[in-house]
């Protein structure tokens, strides 16, 4: 074991704060990465604070992050895809079983035994994993994957959840040229959802209720922004879509989006509130209409995104904070006031 640096929440209602935690030294599987950058992802808060309690409940102190990117400083014995001084980078899985149909399948996200970056009982050391909001982390080489060497580390740390959050979806129900998509919210998975969606060659339609966004969401990539507020304009869109993504952090009315597609249309949630949503029968009746979710993705199809946004120059458009501005870009994270992730630049931590 070694220590490392690193911020954690104590609590649900304590802020983060700078900490000291135990990695394991690499076994021979293993990658060691010093973190660069580390985005702010919305699950982040949403498990420092304990709201998914019913799901997955919070074991403290929580040290969250889980878009890594970074430099291998260290690799074991075993180890043939990396070696020190490459660029790697982890996502929100860092182990599952192996064995179940899921991961043979390549969705270890979906694996009944999967440990995620943060918060999942740690099999080598006890206790729970601990996140990107620290110094390094040591990981099986098979949950590292490669990101191309174009893309800007600072904006490419968000697509290790943000972007094959998006990409997944996408990919699985069809959206290419010919589509039109809507991408509901403005955030940091939504954003992604515009850029991937316009590279994908689809009609992409924004829905925000931030008036304030309109002229950056043309600027990503779509081709109309509707503020979800206004009836008239969401009623122009009646029964016209054939999938829409739903990236939204709260609460907020289903009906009004599923309304919004056509005959046989799917709406597929990302967005992940705590409490459930109220759904009209009549808004799935008419038209045939699917509602759906996804959950970030497996292994395979998260190297094939980055691959994608390495071939099509796409990183998230960040706004980069030292590690102390953590717990003031949770409370703007509140107020969707981000434009349009915050990506840690962890040198900062070395202060501390
Ligand atoms: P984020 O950056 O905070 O973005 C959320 C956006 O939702 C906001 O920018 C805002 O966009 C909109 N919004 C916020 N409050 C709203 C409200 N009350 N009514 C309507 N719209 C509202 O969050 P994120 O990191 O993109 O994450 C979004 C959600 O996805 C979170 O719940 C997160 O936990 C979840 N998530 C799921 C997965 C998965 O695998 N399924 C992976 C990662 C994250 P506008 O200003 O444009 O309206
Ligand atoms: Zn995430």
């Amino acid at each position: 074991m070694y220590k490392t640096k690193a911020y954690a929440a104590p609590s649900a209602i304590a802020p983060l704060a700078a900490t000291t935690i135990s990695r394991r030294e690499p076994t021979d599987r293993d990658v060691q990465v010093e973190i660069l950058f580390c985005g702010i992802c919305h699950s982040d808060l949403h498990s420092v604070r304990n709201e998914w309690s019913e799901f997955m409940a919070t074991t403290y102190p929580i040290v969250p992050g889980h878009e890594i990117l970074g430099r291998v400083t260290k690799v074991g014995a075993a180890v043939t895809r990396f070696k020190p001084g490459d660029r790697a980078a982890v996502g929100c899985l860092i182990d599952s079983d192996r064995t179940c149909p899921q991961c043979k399948a390549g969705l270890e996200n979906f694996c009944p035994n999967l440990t995620l970056t943060f918060n999942s009982p740690d099999k080598h050391l006890g206790g729970v994993t601990y996140g990107g909001y620290s110094d390094s982390i040591v990981v099986d080489e098979r949950f590292v994957l490669r990101v191309p060497a174009n893309l800007d580390p600072a904006g490419a740390a968000p697509l290790l959840c943000a972007g094959i959050t998006t990409y997944s979806p996408l990919r699985r129900w069809g959206v290419t040229k010919g589509k039109k998509v809507g991408i509901v919210g403005l955030g940091g998975l939504g954003h992604m959802g515009v850029k991937i969606a316009h590279a994908l060659g689809a009609h992409v339609v924004a829905f925000t209720t931030s008036p304030g966004k309109k002229e950056d969401a043309l600027r990503l990539g779509a081709d109309e922004v509707v503020v979800s507020r206004n009836t008239d304009e969401m009623q122009k869109h009646a029964n016209s879509f054939d999938f829409i993504l739903d990236a939204v952090s709260a609460n907020h009315d289903i009906n009004a989006y599923l309304n919004l597609l056509g005959i046989d249309g799917n709406l597929a949630l990302v967005g992940a509130p705590a409490k459930p949503f109220a759904v009209s029968a009549f808004s799935l009746l008419m038209g045939r209409r699917c509602l759906s979710g996804s959950n970030i993705g497996g292994l395979p199809e998260t190297q094939e995104m980055l691959d994608f946004c390495g071939a099509h120059n796409i990183t998230a458009d960040v706004e980069i904070i030292p590690i102390q501005k953590v717990n003031e870009a949770y409370e703007r994270l509140l107020k969707a006031d981000v434009k349009y992730r915050f990506s840690i630049d962890m040198a900062s931590l070395k202060s501390e």
